[in-house]
């Protein structure tokens, strides 16, 4: 620790976001940068606790008070390289972690943690302005081979620890670009694709075989992989979303929100897109059912499209502000209520509304009827919902189903394969990782169900280490 009294004498100090009006009209990252100094002064903040609390919460035990000294000593590439002794790819995570490391941060205690996330993006951005992040060709080669099924966060950190330990390691990606959810499903606005190329274009310099536009299970059966690979990691993501099986479901208007974060990522990146996939909010009214960060994504997109007006509805009742919940230290994951850059560009958010019926005409969405709901405990201690008031009819022309994932596609090679699954429909994997099958492994979202991206990354690191045991035996 450099600066023993900084936390007194330094506030903590976001980048912010860039103007509204401004950001509004683009799909740019909307987060700034601090200068290097005011950078450097955040890092200095850090109280190197002896227990770093930050570290326990960081699902990928990231050192924060080592590289938060070496950032305050100017030692930028130390920095990077000590970040990416547990992280494989502090760049995303610099931008889109929800940081439960500054959940448990001990100054979070006064509500000033040290701005941890943003450090780590300023970290890896000077790596590679700098001309650290060159690529890491291993010396020797195992001569194994091995397929991972999927280019997501969990995906990538599979291919990029099994890389560097020596194997030769074949991504595929059924998708037309590498990175799953980092490249189709967060908005361009949060996470700039040129930052997920930047990575991808390293990992292949490093070894890595990356092909797209291929589903195992069509493309390739399950079974030729089996034969050709000594190992395989399926890290095919949480794809199938869950629905709202309301009447007029059906509508034309009602849509997954995936179906619309996916189609304007594809049109940022200049990809051709079929008619039919074109989804446009300008001018409409806009209902977006569901609180979480998907739902928040949509109404970044609609109100850059140029919506009349956004409402968002969540089922369950107002989370607390995290300043107001009492001895919430060191929870890394409190429930609280988020706002993220998306909400302060414009909408209506409600919550306790339950939908009833989505209501059209000639096929097409006007409105939907909601009603307000209370939630009460039963006496097996399950919360139960029960509707309160009259009905309300919204007049809306766009819906967007923001309601989560349910667990992985199982129709395809998983089928083919037998692959076991638990009860909540996800991959099944025993304590070193491996599904039923033996040299198939599984990693990420497939496995946990809906996730982060950190934890993705986690999963990949650990899963990538018991896959490399497998193949030393
Ligand atoms: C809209 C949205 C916003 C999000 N925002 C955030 C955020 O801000 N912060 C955060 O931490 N997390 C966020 N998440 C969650 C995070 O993106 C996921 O937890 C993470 O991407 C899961 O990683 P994964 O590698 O397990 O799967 P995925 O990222 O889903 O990747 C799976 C990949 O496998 C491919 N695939 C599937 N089947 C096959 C097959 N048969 N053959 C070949 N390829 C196949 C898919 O095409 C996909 O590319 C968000 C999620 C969504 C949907």
């Amino acid at each position: 620790m450099g600066n023993p009294k900084a936390f007194l004498t330094v506030n903590r100090k976001e980048a912010g976001y860039r103007p509204k009006h401004d950001r509004i009209s683009d799909y740019g990252e909307v987060e700034q940068t601090l200068n290097t100094e005011d950078r450097v002064l955040q890092a200095s903040r850090c109280m190197d606790c002896g227990v770093p609390f930050c570290q326990y919460g960081c699902p990928l035990g990231n050192k924060m008070p080592e590289w938060q000294d070496y950032i305050y000593k100017g030692n930028w590439k130390r920095a990077a390289y000590s970040l990416q002794s547990t992280n494989d790819f502090p760049e995303f995570t610099g931008r889109v972690c929800p940081a439960p490391c500054e959940k448990t941060c001990v100054l979070a205690i006064e509500d000033s943690p040290i701005t941890i996330r943003e450090n780590e993006a300023a970290v890896m951005e000077h790596a590679y302005s700098e001309g650290h992040m060159k690529p890491l060709i291993p010396e020797k080669r195992s001569g194994k081979k091995v397929a991972v099924i999927g280019s997501g966060p969990s995906g990538l950190a599979v291919a990029n620890q099994l890389n560097r330990r020596g194997h030769s390691v074949t991504v595929y990606e059924k998708d037309t670009q590498i990175g799953g959810l980092l490249r189709y499903g967060i908005p361009d606005f949060k996470l700039n694709k040129n930052v997920v190329q930047r990575r991808v274009d390293l990992m292949r310099a490093e070894g890595v075989e990356f092909i797209t536009n291929t589903e195992i299970g069509k493309d390739i059966k399950g079974g030729d992989l089996l034969k050709d690979y000594d190992a395989i990691c399926i890290a095919i993501g949480s794809q199938v979303p869950r629905n709202l099986p309301v009447e007029g479901r059906e509508l034309n208007g009602v849509h997954y929100a995936m179906e619309y974060l996916t189609m304007q990522n594809k049109i940022v990146a200049e990809e051709t897109l079929e008619e039919k996939d074109f989804i446009n909010a300008k001018g409409k009214n806009v209902l977006v059912i569901g609180g979480g960060d998907t739902g928040s994504d949509c109404i970044g997109t609609a109100n850059r499209q140029g919506a009349a007006n956004i409402i968002q509805i969540e089922i369950l009742p107002k989370p607390k502000e995290l300043k107001e919940i009492e001895n919430r230290w060191p929870v890394p994951f409190p429930a609280y209520l988020k706002t993220s850059s998306s909400h302060l560009e414009g909408c209506e958010r409600r919550w306790s509304l339950n939908t009833k019926r989505f209501i059209g005409e000639d096929g097409k969405l006007t409105a939907v009827e909601v009603v307000e709901v209370e939630w009460e405990k039963d006496a097996s201690g399950k919360f139960t919902m029960k509707e309160v008031g009259t009905p309300e009819i919204l007049k809306i022309d766009l819906a967007f189903l923001a309601l989560g994932f349910i667990h992985p596609i199982y129709e395809g090679f998983l089928e083919e394969l037998k692959i076991t699954l638990t009860e909540r429909k996800n991959i099944h994997t025993d304590d070193y990782r491996k599904t039923n099958i033996d040299k198939v492994f599984a990693a990420g979202d497939c496995v946990s169900g809906q996730s982060l991206v950190v934890t993705s990354i986690a999963s990949g690191r650990k899963t990538a280490g018991h896959i490399d045991e497998f193949l030393k035996k």
